[in-house]
């Protein structure tokens, strides 16, 4: 869950005082999904630090898990990003003299996980890379390399996932197959997405979205899907009504219908169901500010 209150940031330049952000909020529900969207300068990336824990805003607050991330010191923070979040960015940041398998395990082994390279290998699995993990990243293309990240950032099982212009660097068809493996590890895991991109479509498959112009909030959707479905729902059951009123249904039918609707709500309502996954504790952000990214062995 991460809750945004009045964040502005402001940075001292030889020009004078720059303001990146002004005054904004945001809150987003623990599994959801949101889109941060807006033209190349208009303080994206500097938002999503912030919302990560990487950066501090000149004013306001941010909470993560009901935990505020601003009002703590870098140790503490550090902590926070440690247990809970993970980042996938444009331009990969995987350690070149580390195979896959070595890459997606080092920020686990990092915290002492002893399951740390069985770990990694699920995971490598899970993005279609079982057969690569004694690759180097110079043998991998771009989009399996992106895929080695987002292995390496969902292995440390974060709550919240930060992801800045994550295909950015692909081609088209690439970026649909990353697109699809973040959604698809979002719903399995629950995991909270946020993710900065200039794509419309994978805007689009967010529940909210955030457009910045010039570092202001000039509009936020909330979630349409929840909605529809909601409205949907009731539409059918209406519907259902108008219908079961003109046909003249038996009682007993009648009643059978009235009792089945809760459960298509409850239904569609229900979590996904979790993914079985390897025994390890819950591990470091891949955030390159953290020692965990910036280390080698
Ligand atoms: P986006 O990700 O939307 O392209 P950024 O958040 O990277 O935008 O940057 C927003 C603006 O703030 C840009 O004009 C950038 O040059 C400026 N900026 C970001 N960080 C700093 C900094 N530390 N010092 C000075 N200017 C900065
Ligand atoms: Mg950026």
């Amino acid at each position: 869950m991460i809750e945004v209150s009045n964040i502005s940031k402001q940075v001292s330049t030889t020009e004078g005082t720059l303001n990146i952000l002004h005054e904004i909020n945001l809150s987003l529900a623990s599994g959801e999904s949101l889109a941060i969207v807006g033209p190349s300068g208009s303080g994206k990336s500097t938002l999503l630090g912030i919302l990560a824990g990487l950066d501090l805003p000149t004013a306001g607050s941010v909470s993560l898990n009901g935990e505020d991330i601003t009002a703590m010191d870098e140790e503490g923070r550090a902590t926070v990003r440690a247990g809970h979040v993970g980042f996938v960015f444009q331009s990969f940041h995987l350690l070149p003299g580390l195979t896959a398998l070595e890459n997606v395990a080092l920020p686990l082994e990092l915290q002492g996980d002893k399951d740390a390279l069985k770990t990694a290998a699920y995971y490598l699995k899970r993005v279609g890379l079982e057969h690569r993990t004694t690759h180097y990243p110079r043998q991998l293309s771009g989009g399996e390399q992106q895929r080695v990240a987002v292995a390496r950032a969902f292995a440390c099982r974060p709550t919240i996932l930060f992801a800045d212009e994550p295909t950015g660097n692909l081609d088209t068809g690439t970026g649909e197959k990353i697109n699809d493996l973040l959604f698809d590890l979002n719903k399995e895991e629950g995991t909270t997405l946020v993710l900065v991109t200039h794509e419309h479509n994978l805007a689009a498959r967010c529940g909210q979205r955030l457009v910045l112009a010039a570092g202001r909030q000039v509009d936020q959707t909330a979630p349409k899907k929840k909605a529809v479905v909601k409205k949907t729902v009731a539409k059918r059951a209406a519907v259902k009504k108008a219908s079961v009123k003109k046909t003249v249904i038996p009682k007993a039918k009648v009643k059978a219908k009235t009792r089945a609707k809760p459960k298509t709500v409850a239904k569609a309502k229900a979590k996904p169901k979790a993914t079985p996954k390897p025994k390890a504790a819950p591990k470091p952000t891949a955030a390159p500010k953290s020692k965990a990214q910036g280390s080698k062995r």
